[in-house]
């Protein structure tokens, strides 16, 4: 038993796996924060690291026969510091919601004040919203865009920081499509005395290949996930300046978490070599040159889209013009093979449940290899889609030009 492969030993969840390999291979992704890993990062996070335990750090562990973990963790660290000029990296945590909250665990008490940016107008969760953690445990005042512009408004920013004096402020988030003037927020804070806190979640890949600003070198601490433009697996990392470390390692462990995930810590090694390659530049270029594309295709078939444009790989259609949900317009192109996320607009009148937009990004379907001019494709099959909802038989058809399309760029396995 122990040496057989999965298939031999568990036929039905093998071939539920399978289904959703076929679904991946099948269908075209433009959910904006997920993409396909390599190989190799498959491999790392399938090996035998997963059987051990290891709670502490590199040489400070609670557990004997870590020498080897030592090594994969302190290789992961190594590559995460050069990748974005860190001077700290803690490459434990579980997921991007957990780092957060080891970030507020580090730095504030239970109801401090944290400034972060509204969830529907692009923000997360786990930055203040009632429902969850973050805004049961502190005080969160928030930051909007601006009505006209869909862009953050520094000055009303420092306006709210001068007048609720956070002890935090949060920049960074999920559905937000243009450049972000860290700068700016770091000298707000600094009016105030408050800490600065980037979750580039979204971005981390752009950042890494040095497309977009990085705020590490700036803010006093970052979070980001590893799984989304990075490219590597389900995780997250912590990079802050050296003065936090002890705080937020400890957070980390023992504060909220037991045992890292060592078959993922090597994953993220892999994803962060990867990451360091010149391929990786080439590729996040044109991840930003697609949405872009996409953008413009989107655009001349009169599509709004919030803040006119994007600087990074994602960004929201307002689909208010357009006579259908975002939930429906999900829902129906589900059914042709296209996968997307419905999306709150900014002030969007319809609640979060059936909200007004769709959020597409462009990162997963770049590493298939797709371009510009498959972009403009890309956008006549949702376009059509959107228009023959309600004609299953035209709906088919475009499935079938969603799975030709596949075809012809095939993921790595
Ligand atoms: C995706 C995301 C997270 C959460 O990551 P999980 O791994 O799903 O917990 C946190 N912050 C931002 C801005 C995100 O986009």
């Amino acid at each position: 038993m122990r040496a057989k492969k999965l298939n031999k030993i568990d036929k039905e969840a093998s071939s539920i796996i399978n289904q959703e390999l076929k679904r991946q291979q099948n269908e075209l992704e433009l959910i904006a924060s997920e993409n396909y890993v390599s190989l190799a990062v498959l491999e790392a996070m399938s090996s035998v690291l997963t059987n051990k335990y290891s709670e502490g750090y590199p040489e400070k562990r609670y557990y004997g026969g870590n020498q080897v973990v030592d090594k994969i963790e302190n290789l992961a660290i190594k590559r995460a510091k050069k990748l974005f000029n860190a001077e700290h990296v803690n490459v434990q945590p579980l997921s991007g919601s957990p780092a957060n909250l080891a970030v507020y665990m580090a730095l504030l008490e239970p109801n401090d004040k944290v400034l972060g940016l509204k969830l529907d107008h692009g923000g997360h969760l786990s930055h203040g919203h009632q429902v969850n953690f973050s805004g049961r445990l502190y005080d969160f005042v928030q930051y909007g865009v601006n009505e006209k512009s869909g862009l953050i408004d520094m000055d009303e920013v420092r306006k709210i920081a001068l007048k609720e004096k956070p002890k935090m402020i949060i920049a960074g988030f999920s559905a937000y499509s243009r450049e972000i003037d860290w700068e700016a927020f770091q000298s707000i804070a600094n009016e105030i005395k408050a800490y600065t806190f980037a979750d580039i979640a979204h971005i981390a890949g752009l950042v890494a290949a040095g497309l977009l600003k990085n705020p590490v070198e700036i803010f006093d601490v970052v979070t980001t996930t590893t799984h989304k433009t990075l490219r590597g697996p389900r995780g997250a990392i912590i990079m802050c300046k050296e003065k936090y470390a002890k705080q937020i390692d400890r957070a980390v462990f023992p504060g909220i978490q037991g045992g890292p995930h060592d078959h993922v810590t090597a994953a993220k090694a892999v994803c962060f070599k990867e990451a360091l390659s010149l391929e990786f530049k080439y590729y996040s270029k044109q991840v930003i040159k697609n949405a872009k594309a996409l953008v413009e295709g989107f655009k001349n078939l009169d599509y709004q889209v919030v803040s006119g444009g994007t600087d990074n790989h994602l960004f929201i259609l307002d689909l208010r013009n357009k006579n259908i949900s975002g939930r429906e317009a999900e829902k129906t192109l589900e059914k042709v093979g296209i996968s997307v996320s419905r999306s709150t607009i900014p002030n969007d009148p319809s609640p979060p449940f059936n909200p007004s937009g769709l959020r597409l990004g462009s990162a997963a379907l770049t590493t298939r290899d797709l371009k510009e001019k498959e972009m403009q494709e890309v956008v006549e099959l949702i376009d059509q889609s959107l228009k023959e909802k309600d004609n299953d038989e035209k709906l088919n058809k475009i499935k079938d030009r969603v799975k030709f399309l596949c075809k012809k760029f095939p993921l790595a396995y």
